[in-house]
């Protein structure tokens, strides 16, 4: 669907695409509108301000190609500040220069918008087909590892996926990522730390599980609920200390958390797993 829009999303080209741009315009903002929500929802972006209406502010910055009613009056010239629909009559080549230099514009925005989108959308997989097997090869002793266990694991992992070709099932960052340093007051001294900014979703996931990786900050499935929880470099656990519900215990027994219960139990399936 993703891939659709970064086709369709274009100053009409040919075809009927000038007829149905309206229509198309409205099915992609309602595409990523969806987007938007889903992402919202998503750690780290629930606690930061996402922009939503991005391909609606795109447009409406370019209405002057459109017109916000089908069958506009010749002689009404009141336009609205924002339009809510972008018919078009029009193709490229009916375009004067300065048109067709601002329709180019306006499709690089374009393009940029729904590439963006397309590349979270690959990212988001990504940690479900890569980093969650990777993580799996990581914690297969049930333990920490040396720094140089986890290289090998690394580059076993990497042979491996030399042989896979499609992009998202490869352990990749996705875009650019820049570093600086900056002195930040940390309980009244002065400390040097490290900035990171990121381009993507997928950059800062790479980074992280690196950093995670050398400083023994994992995350890691619990061997009993099976959602994530991040290990902080104590103490080694395949359990997380999520509180159970009741109908999860074992017969005659209420142990105050997972990590509790896990720890009189066994999991040979979970440690035989991996490399
Ligand atoms: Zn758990």
């Amino acid at each position: 669907m993703s891939k659709e829009y970064e086709r369709k999303l274009h100053y009409p080209e040919r075809g009927n695409e000038n007829l149905v741009f309206d229509k198309m315009i409205q099915g992609a903002f309602m595409f990523y509108d969806r987007l938007d929500t889903i992402i919202e929802a998503l750690p780290p972006y629930d606690k930061m301000q996402v922009r939503r209406n991005r391909l609606y502010n795109i447009v409406n910055e370019y209405r002057y190609f459109f017109e916000n009613e089908e069958d506009p009056d010749p002689n009404d010239h009141s336009y609205p500040d924002e339009y809510d629909h972008f018919y078009c009559d029009k193709y490229y080549d009916d375009l004067d220069a300065d048109m067709y230099d601002s329709a180019l514009q306006m499709n690089r925005q374009l393009k940029a918008l729904s590439e963006e989108y397309r590349v979270f959308i690959k990212d988001c997989i990504r940690v479900k087909t890569v980093y969650a097997a990777f993580l799996q090869k990581i914690h297969y002793r049930n333990e920490y590892l040396h720094a140089e266990e986890t290289a090998e694991i690394f580059k076993l992992y990497l042979e491996d996926q030399g042989r896979n070709l499609r992009p998202f099932d490869m352990l990749q960052p996705s875009g650019t990522m820049s570093q600086t340093f900056i002195p930040l007051e940390i309980d009244g001294h002065t400390t040097m730390c490290e900035k990171y900014r990121f381009g993507t979703l997928g950059g800062f996931l790479y980074i992280d599980l690196f950093k995670g990786l050398e400083n023994h900050y994992l995350p890691r499935k619990c061997g009993l609920c099976g959602r994530y929880f991040l290990l902080e470099a104590t103490a080694y656990s395949a359990f997380c200390t999520r509180p159970t519900k009741e109908k999860e215990l074992p017969r005659s027994r209420t142990p105050k958390d997972l990590r509790g219960q896990g720890e009189q139990r066994s999991y040979p399936a979970d440690v035989h797993e991996g490399v």
